[in-house]
């Protein structure tokens, strides 16, 4: 058995560091389709099959068939769950081959065939019934597990953990363990750790495969390895507390009723908890952390469960309920200890004459846009410059716009001389001619696309070639004009959609751009959105930009005035916003020290 296992853990840990090293390489130079998480799974796959087959100690011949059949049936659930990854709309097509993969097993003999009553020494046949359960299961546990797909440390994490409480459980208690389910659990729990060092790699865009077969694979090592209660237990509440949107709608709706807001619980897109702690500024290492020390103590509490498996039901029913309780508190203390690696407030959020702006510089923009295409729930992001902020102040759409955006930049020189006056710390210009090439670098990092809307007809597709020539890998989804009738909104929505970039650059002018991305936002479903107004002109070569030193010294707006004499009723937003800085200044000097 230890030959065997060492056989996995090799193979676990050289794969994974080809991978690494090939991904590294990779993002050095743009370009490839590749997904990471079908890596994992590819690793998984791998190391089973070498350790399994290749090993030269061969155990009883049913156990031998068991763990042929386990690697035949995930092997089945990988193949089309990374088939299914590719065309996300018929993903219910993971959970069929999940269910087949439950019927090779339970021919196998991996099967629900008793469940223990909780609490007692009674186990219940499942009669008939026990192949559905079986099915049900997979494909529950295989979705739950996918969710925790886009972050690949709380999936290789729970995965070692609750495989490792497995194998203790089964040395625990002998009687109910089998060889193939020792050795099973014991082989996923390597892989899990080996490739644990190298999840830097694991930078996708929501590719699930590897996660949903590695739930699979629990979910089966549940049937085999142990006994049921400690499986459910350990397999699926933390799994639960993850994945269930349930947990996190009700944390949002009870800091939003302190704080005295009422929330219609129904009334938007529920969230995930690790997304909710992400949102919140919590880096992927401090939310996994979180999530691991839950999962941990949940696998110890299981543990002690078994320990105590002779004590009376009362002194069991009390552990449980201390030791879920006390997983639940300890995470949360630890998280409230914890100081957010990057705060979206109030640190580095301001308010700008009633105008939010983020104190960003270029590089933490792209931090967050990298984030926002992790996440893949769609994002506004505004760059706002002195016109900005004054329309802001005297429409009350485009200011409710404004401050409901994700990320908000200020781009302009007037909005950074405000900014400068009223103290906020916020002096570097984030402009949003900037921000689309450095957009493109990010996508293309991400292995994923981009989308361009606006200008005139032949702008955006000069833009996106000079993009192309100077971002290799960048890949565009698709460009199209900005002059269309309400009619061809539709198909327009209808081709972006299809499309699934990651990033949508709108080059329609402001506020008409803001207004229709959020018009469009929930339908278009693009993690990163952005208006970018006359961008395109610049990058095609249409338009030729100011001067470098003209952009450092702030008279950008000196140069394309003098370009285009039309833009001079523009102007009157740089001497209104200075203005109205002085005059908060004046009435709220002290707010403004720190
Ligand atoms: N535009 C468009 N469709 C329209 C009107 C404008 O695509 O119906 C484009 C126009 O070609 C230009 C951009 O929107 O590329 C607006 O640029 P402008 O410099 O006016 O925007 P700003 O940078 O001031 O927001």
């Amino acid at each position: 058995m230890l030959l065997t296992l060492s056989m996995v853990l090799g193979t676990s840990l050289i794969l994974s560091a080809i991978v690494y090293y090939f991904e590294r390489w990779r993002l050095a130079r743009p370009g490839g389709p590749y997904a990471a998480a079908d890596f994992s799974g590819v690793i998984i796959l791998s190391a089973m099959a070498i350790g399994w087959l290749a090993s030269p100690h061969q155990p009883p011949a049913q156990d031998h068939a068991k763990l042929i059949w386990l690697w035949i049936s995930s092997t089945l659930v990988f193949i089309v769950a990374a088939i299914t990854d590719q065309f996300k709309s018929v993903r219910g097509l993971r959970a069929l081959a999940a269910a087949l993969a439950a019927w090779l097993l339970y021919d196998a003999g991996i099967a629900i065939a008793t469940v223990k009553v909780p609490f007692s020494t009674t186990f219940v046949s499942l009669g008939g019934s026990a192949l559905i359960v079986g099915m049900a299961w997979l494909a529950l546990c295989g979705s739950l597990f996918a969710r925790t797909g886009t972050l690949p440390r709380v999936s290789l994490g729970v995965g070692a953990l609750t495989s490792l409480t497995f194998v203790v459980v089964a040395m625990l208690e002998p009687a109910n363990a089998t060889y193939a389910g020792m050795m099973a659990a014991a082989t996923i729990a390597l892989i899990c750790l080996a490739q644990f060092p190298f999840t830097a790699y694991l930078t996708h865009g929501g590719a699930t495969a590897g996660s949903y077969t590695l739930g699979v694979l629990i979910g089966a090592l549940a049937i085999e390895g142990a006994l049921k209660n400690t499986a459910f237990l350990v397999a699926l509440l933390p799994l639960l507390v993850i994945s269930v949107p349930l947990f996190a709608s009700a944390y949002a709706w009870i800091a939003d009723w302190r704080r005295g807001h009422r929330r219609n619980l129904f009334g938007r897109r529920t969230r995930h908890v690790h997304e909710m702690l992400a949102e919140q500024g919590y880096s992927e290492n401090q939310t996994s952390l979180v999530l691991l020390l839950g999962t941990a103590m949940v696998c110890a509490l299981a543990v002690l469960l078994v320990m105590l498996i002779k004590v009376s039901f009362i002194i069991k029913a009390v552990v449980l309920a201390a030791g879920l309780l006390g997983a639940l508190i300890v995470p949360y203390v630890v998280l409230r200890l914890m100081k957010p690696v990057n705060p979206s407030r109030p640190d580095d959020e301001y308010d700008l004459l009633g105008v939010r702006i983020h104190r960003v510089t270029m590089e933490e923009a792209m931090e967050r846009v990298a984030h926002f295409i992790r996440l893949d729930t769609p994002h506004l992001i505004v760059t706002t410059d002195a016109g900005g902020v004054i329309r802001a102040r005297d429409d009350e759409e485009v200011r409710h716009i404004i401050n409901h955006a994700a990320l908000i930049t200020a781009d302009g020189a007037g909005v950074v001389l405000a900014a400068r006056l009223l103290n906020l710390g916020i002096d570097t210009r984030v402009a949003g001619c900037d921000m689309v090439a450095e957009m493109c670098r990010v996508a293309a990092a991400m292995n994923r696309s981009v989308y361009f809307l606006g200008a005139a007809p032949g702008v955006a597709d000069k833009a996106s070639e000079k993009l192309r020539e100077q971002i290799p890998g960048l890949q565009v989804a698709g460009v199209r004009d900005g002059y269309f009738t309400p009619e061809q909104e539709a198909e327009i929505v209808a081709d972006i959609r299809r499309t699934k970039p990651a990033v949508l650059f709108v080059a329609l002018g402001a506020p008409r751009q803001e207004k229709w991305i959020v018009k469009h936002m929930e339908q278009l479903g693009v993690p990163a959105c952005i208006g970018i107004g006359g961008s395109l002109d610049v990058i095609s070569g249409l338009k030729k930009r100011a001067p470098l030193w003209m952009q450092r010294c702030g008279l950008e707006w000196l140069y394309r005035t003098a370009k285009e004499p039309t833009r001079l009723g523009r102007l009157t937003a740089l001497p209104r916003i200075i203005i109205l800085a002085f005059a908060e200044l004046v009435r709220a000097p002290r707010q403004k020290e720190n």
